[in-house]
């Protein structure tokens, strides 16, 4: 991984806030003609918050809650830090022990001597939890509202669904229409439900035939190989560390600037700042680059 010093940078890209990794790149960002976009955290602001809680009977929805919350508390993602926080604003959080963490599946730990698992319904599943109808039905509803539906059980009893959700950047619709324009296809790619990501797409204009939804984060990059077997020259623009397989997959990897280390490393170009319209300006920046170099 090239440090963020060494990226290369023309005077304008600089000044742009487009750190460019190095001449090549200008070269691939010509040919585009699909561009991916990671959904939280790009398309969305990536800062969720507590929608609310929907425990099965005679569950207590602060206490579970908190329970979830404790765990929670020791994940860097989005979605944990929603859950801490709403946690947290309710009293102090327990101590959570054997804190593991699944990228794009969830959490378990013990608290309380309670085995905790926290996450979508595959990982929950993949712990030994039954989902029954009663679980089916929770997480209809709380996708249907268009939240993001997180599971909770505890010692394998499905317990409840913590809903979560983010918001559309002011920017984004527009930055993709300007993308569109230009001719290039658009792709909503996340991990996240169906339901939620139809619902951000149609906010945003992208058709819902290019939305890739439940994706998880090892076949993020396969998503982009089948576009490229597809004879496609994709960019992915991403922020998060499951993005970073597919952000080097790609032909030309974006990173948003707020976005992890990891995916910064993994990318060719990374925007500073967190606003897509950035993408449609590097493009035209490697097109005058070009010229002026030819
Ligand atoms: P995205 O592609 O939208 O950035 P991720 O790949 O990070 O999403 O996560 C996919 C899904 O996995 C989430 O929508 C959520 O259901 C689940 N998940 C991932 N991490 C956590 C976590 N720390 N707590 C609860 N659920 C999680
Ligand atoms: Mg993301």
């Amino acid at each position: 991984a090239t440090p963020i010093g060494l990226l290369v940078g023309t005077g304008r890209g600089a000044q742009l806030g487009i750190l460019i990794r190095g001449p090549q790149v200008l070269e691939d960002t010509r040919k585009l003609d699909t561009i991916v976009l990671d959904k939280t955290g790009t398309v969305t602001t990536g800062v969720m918050a507590h929608v609310g809680t929907s425990p099965v009977p005679g569950v207590d929805a602060d206490e579970i809650l908190a329970l979830a919350a404790a765990v929670e508390h020791h994940s860097e993602h989005p979605i944990a830090q929603a859950i801490a926080r709403a946690g947290a604003e309710r009293g102090p959080l327990e101590k959570a022990t054997d804190f593991r963490s699944e990228p794009g599946g969830g959490v378990s730990g013990i608290v309380a001597g309670k085995q905790l698992v926290v996450g979508r319904p595959s990982w929950l599943e993949a712990q030994g939890t039954v989902l029954d109808s009663t679980a089916h039905a929770l997480l209809n509803e709380a996708e249907a509202a268009g939240s993001t539906a997180i599971l909770v059980s505890v010692d394998q009893q499905f317990q409840a669904i913590i809903s979560v959700a983010d918001q559309i950047k002011d920017s984004s619709a527009a930055a993709i229409k300007a993308l569109q324009q230009r001719g290039l296809r658009v792709v909503l790619l996340t991990g996240d439900n169906t339901s939620v990501a139809t619902k951000v797409a149609a906010k945003v204009g992208i058709d819902p035939q290019d939305v890739f939804a439940g994706v998880f984060p090892a076949d993020k990059a396969k998503a982009i190989s089948s576009l490229q077997e597809q004879g496609k020259v994709v960019a992915m623009v991403g922020d998060g560390v499951n993005d970073a397989p597919a952000l080097a997959q790609a032909d030309l990897g974006i990173a948003m600037g707020s976005g992890t280390d990891v995916a910064i490393e993994a990318a060719d170009i990374t925007l500073m700042g967190n606003d897509l319209h950035q993408v449609s300006a590097a493009i035209d920046l490697s097109a005058k680059t070009l010229a002026t170099i030819k």
